[in-house]
């Protein structure tokens, strides 16, 4: 069946309370328990029964007694069912405007004038499973998870429409996968963007930028960064900023007097940090930008004893899957002792982790003295994700951004 015509029966059904023409996907005793606790996904394998379906559909989830939620069905995930609601009596399509009204509220708790680039919605962890909206400045782009989330925003464009219209949205930009970015509401948008996070201007490019255009998971500690090399007195703090996409603890530090070093394999990002640079009064030439593996270019370093007094480390996931956390720990085992090879005298070390399957003390033991090999470091600071990436208690999933500062 259509999805919109399955969702629009859930209206019918949860008024006239008839739920029982929704499709049921029973689950086994500790999918349901986890549904209760407030987990947001129901994996392929805990289904113990479901009707032939197709993606997009609301389904009601539980056991033969009771039904426990409601969620959108997708035939081809391993993630079957995102849970939108514990009441089965309405449907995802009919909570959305009112989910994201509370979103755009919560972040004009959060913001001030001083950064106009942040998420509005974080998915699940804002209790709209797989539907993912940055803003930046007068432009919004929304990046569905999935191909339910994807049938749900097209078929109500016009209620993102609406519920992003406090923050003076001009342009609605959808981002699927790699490909090319499409507008789904007003005039095309411009291939870079002027944006503010903390005072601190940069652009991005949210037509063919990774992500939505950038990593604005990182912003506080962004700002920490530039704090860092303040504290560390500022003119002439050496930074090595490595996995830099486009530039912004780079930026950060140099603004607070460092001379950096961007480390990335993609010479798009570089060209967009030094646009960056441009618009936050700084020039580039005064600043080293490599195209290079991180891994590869921390050798090198070493061989040269370089050295320098900030280093950061901010690589993209080592475990899509959790079969390859093993591998992903040794991984950043390896990357962490190359990054204290080339870390000055008293100098700071910040190490990120995104991958949701290491958690905060799994990534710690990457950072013991026998990774390092060392032993005069400590762990002095650990932070999160920040306040416009909002988790769920119950969803440890999301809680995937970590980063550590060792001095
Ligand atoms: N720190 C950035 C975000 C980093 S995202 C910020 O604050 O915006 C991870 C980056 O690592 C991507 O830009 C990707 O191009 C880069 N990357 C992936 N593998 C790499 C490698 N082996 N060496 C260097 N860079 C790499």
């Amino acid at each position: 069946m259509d999805p919109h015509t399955q969702i629009d029966h859930a209206i019918c059904y949860g008024i006239e309370n008839k739920m029982k023409a929704l499709p049921e996907v029973i689950l086994r005793t500790a999918g349901v328990r986890a549904v209760e606790r407030g987990h947001p996904w129901i994996y392929k394998d805990a289904v113990a029964r479901a009707p032939d379906l197709d993606h997009g559909e609301v389904v009601l989830v539980g056991d033969d007694k009771k039904k426990v939620g409601v969620g959108l069905y997708d035939s081809e995930s391993p993630l079957a069912v995102r849970v939108w609601s514990p009441d089965p009596h309405v449907a995802p399509s009919r909570l959305l405007q009112g989910r994201l009204d509370e979103c755009v509220r919560i972040r004009a708790e959060i913001f001030d004038k001083q950064t106009n680039a942040f998420r509005v919605a974080h998915g699940e962890g804002d209790r709209v499973p797989g539907i993912v909206i940055d803003r930046y400045d007068d432009v919004c782009v929304v990046k569905p998870d999935g191909r339910a989330a994807e049938a749900l925003v097209r078929d109500h464009v016009e209620v993102l429409v609406r519920a992003l219209a406090p923050l003076g949205m001009k342009t609605l930009v959808l981002r699927l996968r790699e490909q090319e970015a499409i507008t789904l509401y007003g005039p095309p948008a411009a291939k870079a963007i002027r944006v503010m996070e903390h005072g601190v201007p940069f652009v991005v490019d949210v037509l063919s930028g990774q992500k939505t255009g950038a990593f604005l998971d990182q912003r506080e500690n962004r700002r920490r960064v530039g704090d860092l090399v303040r504290e560390k007195g500022g003119r002439g703090v050496t930074v090595l900023n490595l996995f830099s996409y486009a530039g912004g603890f780079s930026i950060h530090a140099a603004r607070a007097g460092a001379v950096t070093t961007s480390v990335d394999v993609a010479a798009a990002a570089h060209k967009t940090a030094m646009d960056s640079f441009r618009v936050a009064d700084l020039d580039p030439k005064g600043h080293a930008f490599a195209t290079a593996d991180a891994f590869a270019f921390l050798d090198r370093a070493a061989t040269e004893k370089k050295s320098w007094d900030i280093v950061i480390s901010d690589p993209p996931s080592f475990a899509p899957n959790a079969k390859s956390l093993p591998r992903a720990i040794s991984a950043y085992r390896k990357l962490h002792a190359a990054c204290v090879r080339v870390l000055a005298k008293g100098g700071i070390f910040c190490a990120a982790s995104c991958s949701s399957h290491v958690d905060a003390t799994a990534f710690a033991s990457t950072l013991d003295d026998q990774a390092l090999g060392r032993s005069d470091l400590r762990l002095r600071e650990s932070f999160g994700p920040p306040p416009d990436h909002p988790t769920l208690a119950a969803w440890p999933e999301g809680r995937y951004l970590k980063f550590f500062v060792m001095r």
